[in-house]
């Protein structure tokens, strides 16, 4: 049966991470995660990857937007929605760029010294492709052995390796290596047949998902969901094969009558 299945990590598929029933844990026990981005006109982005790791599993989800101006989210009244500057990064699983325009830049030199774990999603990514200065504080993250997630899509990979898109997508593995090699982090290549790949590891390719994951605002929920899989405790490489795993499946079992939204798709898909 499909929803039985293993996931990478060896949970079962569809069901958040496991919490022995007598433990004596608390909230903070499943991991802080903090989503920056959400500049202007984009709050929502940065809103389906927080809610995408709250409803993976994470014990608090803060959510940093950048556009200075939303104190609550009615419709997610569980995220708690910070100012950006004010999160204490050093604890937390850190999720930034997802909606984050221009104006994660100023932050980021502060996100990639400071945070404890880390996934990099699109204008974040962006951000490091075009600034020698934030490839070099990503490149010593690497080096101190800190957890870093990269999520590029193919243009985003392109960006960052100063090639054309065409040049990624004709040797998406090649490219998913050379990254994770040089920035010293796990990194996901996405669209069909994502590839993970990390600094002295195989290579793989992810089987699960299909054509209807293209669809705005899937690509801040796996963000989301890679940043509850690292703040449960995961190692990077095995957090990213996770998520990038779940998310699949989450779309593999979608109904065929019922569009695929990404707001669906982070509180756990349609059953
Ligand atoms: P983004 O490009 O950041 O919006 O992310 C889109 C997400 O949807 C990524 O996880 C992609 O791997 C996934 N995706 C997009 N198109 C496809 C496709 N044709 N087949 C499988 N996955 C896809
Ligand atoms: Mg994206």
């Amino acid at each position: 049966c499909e929803s039985s299945a293993a996931t990478p990590a060896g949970r079962l598929a569809g069901t958040p991470p496991p919490r022995a029933r007598w433990h004596a844990s608390h909230k903070g026990s499943y991991g802080d995660v903090a989503v920056i981005g959400g500049a202007p006109g984009m709050a929502g982005a940065a809103l389906l990857a927080a809610s995408a790791a709250l409803h993976a599993g994470a014990g608090r989800v803060f959510a940093g937007l950048l556009d200075g101006r939303a104190a609550l989210d009615a419709s997610q009244p569980e995220l708690m929605l910070r100012d950006a500057a004010s999160l204490d990064l050093a604890q937390m699983t850190t999720v930034m760029g997802c909606g984050g325009g221009t104006a994660v830049r100023a932050l980021l030199p502060r996100v990639l010294s400071t945070a404890h774990r880390l996934v990099i999603d699109a204008d974040a990514l962006n951000a490091i492709a075009f600034d020698p200065a934030l490839q070099v504080l990503l490149e010593s993250r690497g080096r101190r052995g800190q957890q870093t997630v990269l999520t590029p899509h193919p243009l985003e990979a392109a960006r960052l390796l100063d090639v054309d898109t065409s040049a990624v997508q004709a040797d998406r593995i090649g490219a998913a290596q050379r990254l994770a090699n040089r920035f010293g982090s796990t990194v996901v290549l996405k669209g069909s047949g994502t590839v993970i790949a990390a600094p002295g590891e195989r290579p793989s390719i992810n089987l699960t998902g299909n054509a209807r994951l293209a669809s705005a605002g899937t690509g801040d929920v796996l963000a989301g969901m890679v940043g509850a899989a690292l703040a449960s405790g995961l190692p990077s490489l095995a957090a990213a094969r996770e998520a990038v795993w779940l998310h699949g499946h989450r779309a593999d079992r979608w109904p065929a009558d019922t569009p695929l939204t990404a707001g669906a798709l982070a509180r756990g898909g349609v059953h």
